[in-house]
């Protein structure tokens, strides 16, 4: 065997080497990111990919039939881990039992036309038929029904075509007769249309797959520069960002804001210690995040301060799901901190008028929050409604 490469294998060796760049593209994504282990099987996928290209340009083993097994091998664990990296991404099950059932009918059709029955188009057909099966298969399932990102969706589509690119080429091979020998083959129009279409879509392809992972990380990096650690309600920044949007978005009017304030906090940190204290904000939060919709905003805007948006939801609604909230906490029982520990909160709640900027708004439910406090506290004051201040029967002094 030898090793000496000719200028064309120099020029086909461009294509698995572009994968093993791409393979390790997604190694340094996975770095920053090490709980998506989809990273890992991407980055496999391309290198397995680069390995079965490879040994055939290489002519690695030189014999046709181990060849044809080996780089087949190669090709068929390239699109299972590729299937198993785009569907666990989507948080899609992987079927390891189908996997490797498709592996191994691969390979016996390989062994069987190698050394059985040699067939050149049989093998083709195998292997396309077969990889463009699974490929259409991924990316019907791992369609969401949710409205995705522009890069999801364009992956989704690039994946899809790329699956029908595997059955539009066997059509080439009609009426053809390719020769068996590695080497030979290799100088075929089929192969070379073969590895240039592969190398284009599976670039795009490669493109894609790497930018969905960037854009997951940049999204899950915003999402933790806006989200308050302790709550996961939104923070100050995000909310004064966010906010000014939901308000300004003429299909959610009315808008109505409640801000809430808790009532003593400073004691239940005093007497149960700061845990405690803790403890009780994410019950609060949680009890907020329950009570409104999904595309409301919560937001934790202070230590024990709290702010909710709500989205076409006109004053005597928000007095409603506000005291819905503030009645919710009160029948929260906090046992493993103390028997004796009942927490209230107190609320203003005001509808958003227009010309008016978000911290204007914001500063009118604080007013509010504070003529709730200054009648007693566990109440809510709604604008309007701020001569009757809400006196319930289960306020705790
Ligand atoms: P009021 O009824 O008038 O609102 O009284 P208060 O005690 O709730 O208000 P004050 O502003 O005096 O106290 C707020 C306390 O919240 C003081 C601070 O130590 C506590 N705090 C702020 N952030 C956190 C936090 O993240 N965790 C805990 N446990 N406590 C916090
Ligand atoms: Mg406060
Ligand atoms: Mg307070």
């Amino acid at each position: 065997m030898s090793f000496a490469l000719n200028a064309t294998q120099i020029v086909q060796l461009v294509v698995p080497g572009v994968a093993v760049v791409f393979a390790f593209s997604f190694l340094c994504v996975w770095i920053y990111e090490r709980q998506r282990f989809f990273l890992i099987a991407l980055s496999a996928s391309f290198l397995a990919f680069a390995s079965g290209s490879a040994s055939q340009i290489l002519h690695l083993p030189d014999a046709w039939r181990p060849n044809a097994l080996i780089s087949a091998t190669f090709y068929a664990a390239s699109i299972l881990l590729m299937s198993e990296g785009v569907l666990r991404r989507r948080g899609k099950p992987f079927h390891w039992s189908t996997g490797a059932f498709i592996f191994t009918a691969v390979i016996v059709g390989i062994y069987y036309f190698s050394y059985v029955a040699p067939d050149l188009l049989a093998r083709i057909y195998v292997l396309n038929y077969c990889f463009g099966a699974v490929l259409v298969a991924t990316a019907l399932q791992s369609r969401s029904k949710v409205r995705t990102r522009l890069d999801d969706r364009a992956l989704f589509w690039m994946l899809l075509a790329f699956g029908v690119s595997f059955f539009v080429r066997t059509a080439l091979t009609t009426g053809k007769s390719l020769p068996h020998v590695t080497a030979q083959f290799a100088q075929t129009a089929f192969w070379l249309a073969l590895q240039l279409s592969l190398a284009l879509l599976g670039a795009v392809l490669a493109l894609l797959l790497l930018t969905t992972a960037i854009v997951d990380l940049i999204e899950r990096l915003i999402e933790e520069r806006d989200r308050d650690f302790l709550t996961q309600a939104l923070n100050r920044r995000a909310f004064e960002r966010r906010g000014a949007r939901f308000v300004g978005d003429p299909k959610r009017h009315p808008v109505t804001m409640v801000a809430y304030d808790l009532d003593h906090f400073k004691s239940i940190n005093d007497s149960f210690g700061h845990a405690a204290g803790d403890t009780v904000l994410c019950a609060f939060c949680q009890i907020v995040v329950t009570t409104i919709r999904a595309n409301d905003i919560v937001a934790r805007i202070g230590g024990e301060e709290f702010v909710i948006l709500l989205g076409n939801t006109g004053l005597s609604d928000a007095h409603v799901i506000a005291e819905r909230i503030r009645l919710a906490l009160t029948n929260v029982r906090f046992e493993k901190i103390a028997e004796s520990l009942h927490v209230t909160v107190s609320a203003g709640v005001v509808q958003f008028q227009e010309g008016e900027s978000l911290p204007v708004m914001l500063a009118r439910a604080d007013r509010l929050l504070y003529a709730a406090k200054r009648s007693g506290r566990n109440c809510t004051v709604s604008e309007r409604l701020a001569e009757e201040i809400d006196a319930p029967e289960d306020r705790i002094a």
